[in-house]
């Protein structure tokens, strides 16, 4: 799964705040991820997130 820093995550299972969109900050084995609902922030290893990913999307510039 192509998954980049600026992507926003639409998540199986919701954020415990109710948001279940979250950006992503760094991509890698670990990712950075911050809730669009309430801002926190947090890491989770990428096996984990990617079960529970329904969809990615992308800003495209230009
Ligand atoms: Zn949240």
């Amino acid at each position: 799964m192509d998954i980049r820093p600026g992507d926003i995550l639409k998540m199986k299972k919701k954020h415990p705040c109710g948001a279940d969109e979250m950006l992503v900050i760094r991509s890698g084995m670990d990712f950075r991820l911050r809730c669009v609902g309430c801002s926190r922030e947090f890491m989770i290893p990428r096996n984990k997130i990617e079960k529970n990913i329904k969809s990615v999307s992308r800003e495209e510039k230009g």
